[in-house]
């Protein structure tokens, strides 16, 4: 398994690493879920409240080490173009579960995540039954309450790429050992 090869066939733009014990978890990223501006909240297994407390998450990503942040950037036809951003988005979704996918026979204890809800299914069966495909349900970076911006600087890459282009994130958090066998290289 090649995760730089992958990276560059799905797509991926930037990425690096951070040390999970280093990332802020904050109440206050929980809160701008709840003004529900992204209309996730409450809609699917991979946003609050269906991720549970803010230190709940915590505990969940600080039981790894690292965290490998990555990013795919997307052009668009002005800052207005709405369907540019949805596709985009669409496409970095489909571009995590197929890393998701593709790491999961060589590390299984390990936790993805990725930006906003889950579109893997027409209709999610959140509450009212368990996900159906919890492999590939990715939970939400800032529904974990962290601030992406911060977090893309502490793993050394870019959180804005300029202008009429959309940035998303996702992670990858697993411990160091399985990391560097991913990646091939030794990291600090
Ligand atoms: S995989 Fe389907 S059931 Fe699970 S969170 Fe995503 S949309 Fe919902």
């Amino acid at each position: 398994m090649n995760l730089k090869q992958m990276f560059k066939d799905v797509g991926i733009f930037q990425y690096g690493v951070t040390d999970t014990a280093e990332i802020r978890f904050a109440q206050e990223v929980r809160a701008m879920c709840e003004v529900n501006t992204c209309r996730q909240y409450g809609k699917t297994w991979a946003c609050p409240p269906a991720l549970g407390s803010v230190e709940e998450c915590r505990e969940r990503i600080q039981r790894f080490q690292k965290m490998l942040v990555f990013s795919m950037k997307i052009d668009l036809e002005d800052s207005f173009d709405y369907e540019g951003m949805m596709a985009g988005m669409k496409q970095f979704k489909k571009s995590c579960r197929a890393i998701g996918a593709a790491i999961r026979p060589y590390i299984r204890d390990c936790l993805m995540l990725s930006n906003e809800g889950c579109d893997l299914c027409e209709k999610c069966t959140y509450p009212d039954a368990a996900c159906r495909f919890p492999e590939q349900s990715q939970g939400s970076l800032e529904g974990y309450g962290v601030f992406v911006s911060e977090l893309a600087k502490q793993a050394g890459i870019n959180y804005i790429n300029g202008p009429n282009i959309v940035t998303y994130f996702g992670a990858l958090v697993c411990q160091a050992s399985d990391l560097e066998q991913l990646l091939g290289q030794t990291i600090e």
